[in-house]
């Protein structure tokens, strides 16, 4: 399947919430559903005493979250969501005339950061099938380069990058050049999608790996979430944390919602249904939406994002007409076919 994927890396600081109501808002690819009665519960408790400041800096959280992924609590940096942590990394590694190396279209946040740490954004096309093109980003990397971002689902067409190909490409990449493996979508691949971030720890000292509770864990409103890699690298990111930057009911979510493991799992089971369900619908009407690993389609080509505007259904647009819409509400998703149904 070939598709041609914009390459427009115009970032704009403003993301537009529809201005007439929307029937459904797809665009920002945020869980359906609402927090769990448990994590619910174990907020409310702590904002009884949010007169309180919460830790100066995040001592709770590194090492819950550590001991989760398996690393130690001096190899995690948490902030203000997977965006908060991607700055302070960006900022802790720029120099004069910096470069950032992603693909594009790309998740908006980098090129919006790059401009607002001074680094210049190196925008490397998708290929056809919509996946990063690694031998392209490495040809891109040169001495200004200071961090290369691969995304893994990556975001907007969900597709993922082979284990092989990302050990060829970490194997290329010079240690002094920081790599972001972005998995903000990690929770929603299967157990042999996976790939052992704590091997390629093991071997590239460069590496920061980069997650979010506002995916999978459905906690986008709380701002959420962390990076981690090796001791040496991390301290440097923790060098920017702000004070009292991450709040007490953050810490409280993620601790209940790591305890709530069984009931999300059974979401996220869901939302992937809901996904291929829907796929399988929109390939049926000509539409060559590529296999998606995360809680989003891309579904390409001219039109699409006007009808599915016109339908009252917001979505992320791109400058050549395409559209990347959230999924896991079955009636949204139906809405979606109903608005492109006709369109190939
Ligand atoms: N990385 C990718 C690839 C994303 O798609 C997003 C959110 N859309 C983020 C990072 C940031 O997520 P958050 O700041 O909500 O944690």
């Amino acid at each position: 399947m070939s598709i041609r994927f914009s390459e427009d890396t115009r970032s704009s600081r403003h993301h537009r919430r529809p201005s007439s109501p929307a029937r459904f808002d797809l665009s920002l690819s945020e869980n359906p559903f609402p927090p769990l009665p448990s994590v619910l519960r174990a907020v409310n408790e702590v904002l009884a005493h949010a007169n309180r400041y919460p830790e100066f800096l995040p001592r709770q959280l590194p090492e819950i979250i550590g001991r989760h992924v398996g690393v130690r609590d001096d190899q995690v940096v948490v902030g203000s969501g997977a965006t908060g942590v991607a700055m302070q990394i960006m900022q802790s590694v720029a120099f004069d005339g910096a470069e950032i190396v992603t693909g594009t279209p790309t998740f908006d946040g980098y090129p919006i950061m790059a401009e607002m740490v001074g680094m210049t954004l190196v925008p490397v096309p998708l290929d056809d099938a919509g996946n990063q093109d690694l031998s392209a980003m490495r040809r891109a990397i040169d001495k200004r380069t200071a961090v290369v971002v691969v995304c893994r689902p990556h975001n907007p067409t969900g597709t993922i990058l082979s284990a092989g190909e990302l050990k060829s490409f970490l194997n290329a990449v010079p240690n002094r050049v920081t790599v972001v493996l972005d998995e903000a979508y990690a929770e929603f691949l299967g157990p042999e999608e996976r790939v052992d971030t704590l091997a390629l720890l093991r071997k590239h000292p460069n590496l920061l790996v980069l997650r979010t509770f506002s995916k999978a864990y459905g906690l986008a409103g709380l701002r959420v979430g962390y990076a981690y890699g090796r001791r040496e690298l991390v301290e440097r990111v923790r060098r920017l944390q702000l004070p009292f930057g991450v709040s007490a009911s953050a810490l409280a979510a993620v601790s209940a919602s790591y305890a709530a493991e069984p009931e999300l799992t059974a979401r996220i089971r869901h939302i992937t249904g809901e996904r291929e369900a829907l796929r399988d619908a929109l390939l049926a009407c000509g539409h060559a939406v590529p296999r998606s690993h995360a809680n989003f389609l891309y579904l390409p080509g001219p039109g699409v994002a006007t009808a599915l505007r016109r339908a009252r259904i917001a979505a992320k647009a791109y400058p050549d007409g395409s559209a990347r819409i959230a999924v896991g509400d079955r009636e949204a998703g139906r809405a979606v076919l109903a608005a492109v149904a006709g369109l190939r």
